[in-house]
């Protein structure tokens, strides 16, 4: 199977014109299924003046009218879910398992959640006598959001779903590694009836995602990736003191007192890892185990994941897919290899797998590491692969801190029978998301953002529409006023 993979300018495919060749390939196979040029300076230029001539009229259009349309592709998107849902795990490696039910239906929620949200942006008011001032919620503008490869079409949906509604224009660039599913995307916006321009996609690694935090038509630009390419778009983005939201990686702990269900325990252990063949930034890459409890659950998290399949991402059956490429599994063996060496156990996998008739596939089987100290790379540095590390602590006060010592801050999870201690333990892990006796959900009314080194602002909830806005405070004096000059 080859695609076409093209740019998306003012309401039409292009292809690009830039001076870097991208090749496109199945992780599960290695074969290409597509090529293509990034976008050409001159045509991140015409990108920009598209979404710039567009955003005016759409943020004009009744917030009613641009829910509607909205509404429309989140009924679109679904029509297609299975279609696009193949096109996504031949881009990413995922178990089709997995993208039938999560990235286009999730895509869909988060257009749905804002569509339904556009008509109620209001402003405050209050009459103080002599006056009264009121705010309008306005558009911040041209907006670039920059994907990440994990979920593809999910990260496009929910970067420009909030935007658009709020009356921003979006210029999305996805990752050079899963680039089908985005002008999909923009297709169906325009099939839905959004006029050209207002949803703009742009191809190509660091170039396009780097003019777009630099340009100064461009108010705003959210990036979701990893930390340090998070510190080049913010430096990007300084000159012109522009917005940035910044959903980045994470090293989250996932806590199991003593009192938990060690089969429950280890389940959920294991879902907070090897979903997605562990690559979610949220991911419980620490599991740290009370010392009473900790060989019951270790034993069933190891006979359990030993039991997964890794497969090929089109049946049904298999739970782990492919990694997004070979480079990447060399970076998760990598790490492996090195907590190998530092005198950490490897109690399963650690290993690439070879599925049959998928001889160039990137697989690797999921990985369970006992015997190690927080000062292990492995433990401290995001892996973004089906590694989970299982550590043995003793007191309430021990774990906190030692959940907390970390540059990342994105989640947490702590199970327990004991409820006071589990909203103590929730109010003291330093996280921007924390989940309690599960792990995972993650409904569009939530929002989502990291502490520290995992980000800056917050996705989803009403969070994100402040920041695809910002206030203007209108004064109306309504009583002559005694002026001192
Ligand atoms: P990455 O940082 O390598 O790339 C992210 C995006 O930035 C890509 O589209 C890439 O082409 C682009 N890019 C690269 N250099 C750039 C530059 N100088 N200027 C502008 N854009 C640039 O990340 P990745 O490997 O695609 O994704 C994995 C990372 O994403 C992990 O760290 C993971 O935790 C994180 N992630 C975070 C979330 C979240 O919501 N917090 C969700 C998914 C993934």
């Amino acid at each position: 199977m080859s695609y076409a993979i093209d740019l998306f300018i003012d309401g039409k495919r292009v292809a690009g014109e830039g001076e870097t060749e991208f090749i496109c390939r199945n992780p599960a196979t290695g074969e290409e299924i597509g090529r293509f040029r990034e976008a050409s300076p001159d045509q991140i230029e015409a990108a920009i003046a598209s979404a710039t001539r567009a955003q005016k009229d759409w943020a004009a259009m009744p917030a009613e009218d641009r829910g509607r349309i909205l509404r429309k592709a989140a009924e679109i998107l679904r029509s297609r879910n299975d279609e696009l849902a193949r096109i996504e795990v031949q881009d990413t490696g995922k178990p089709i398992a997995e993208a039938n039910v999560v990235d286009i239906q999730t895509g869909a929620d988060a257009i749905e959640h804002y569509a339904n949200l556009a008509g109620s942006l209001a402003g405050e008011y209050q009459d103080f006598g002599y006056g009264f001032y009121y705010t309008r919620r306005e558009p911040v503008g041209v907006c670039g959001g920059i994907g990440a490869w994990n979920y593809p079409l999910q990260i496009a949906c929910w970067k420009s779903a909030p935007a658009l509604a709020a009356g921003n224009a979006m210029i999305f660039k996805p990752s050079e590694l899963t680039p089908i599913n985005a002008v999909a995307l923009a297709e169906i916006y325009c099939e839905a009836g959004m006029p050209p321009g207002v949803f703009n996609v742009l191809q190509g690694e660091r170039n396009p995602g780097a003019a777009l935090a630099a340009h100064p038509a461009v108010a705003k630009v959210s990036l979701t990736g990893s930390a340090p390419t998070g510190r080049k778009v913010m430096e990007a983005a300084s000159p012109r003191l522009k917005e940035v939201s910044l959903e980045l990686g994470g090293k989250s702990p996932l806590i199991i007192f003593d009192d938990a269900d060690p089969e429950y325990a280890a389940r959920l252990a294991m879902y907070a890892n090897f979903l997605t063949q562990g690559e979610i930034c949220a991911n419980g890459t620490r599991v740290f185990v009370q010392a009473d409890v900790y060989d019951d659950v270790l034993e069933e998290i190891v006979k359990r994941t030993k039991t997964l399949r890794v497969g090929a991402p089109d049946d049904p059956e298999t739970q782990i897919g492919a990694l997004i490429s070979e480079n990447h599994l060399g970076v998760v063996s990598g790490f492996v290899e090195r907590a190998r060496e530092a005198g950490a156990t490897i109690l399963c996998g650690g290993h690439r797998v070879d599925v049959a008739g998928h001889q160039g596939g990137a697989f690797y089987a999921p990985t369970v590491i006992a015997d190690s100290t927080d000062d292990m790379e492995h433990v401290r540095e995001e892996i973004f692969g089906p590694v989970m590390t299982v550590l043995k602590f003793d007191t309430e006060d021990e774990v906190v801190a030692r959940a907390n010592q970390s540059d990342y801050g994105l989640a947490g999870g702590v199970v327990t029978k004991d409820l006071v201690r589990a909203h103590r333990v929730a109010a003291s892990v330093q996280t921007g998301m924390f989940w309690i006796n599960t792990y995972q959900a993650q409904p569009m009314q939530i929002p989502f953002g990291g502490y520290k080194q995992s980000g800056i602002g917050r996705e989803n909830g009403w969070d994100v529409l402040d920041a695809y806005t910002q206030k203007k405070s209108v004064f109306v004096q309504m009583k002559p006023e005694d002026l001192p000059f």
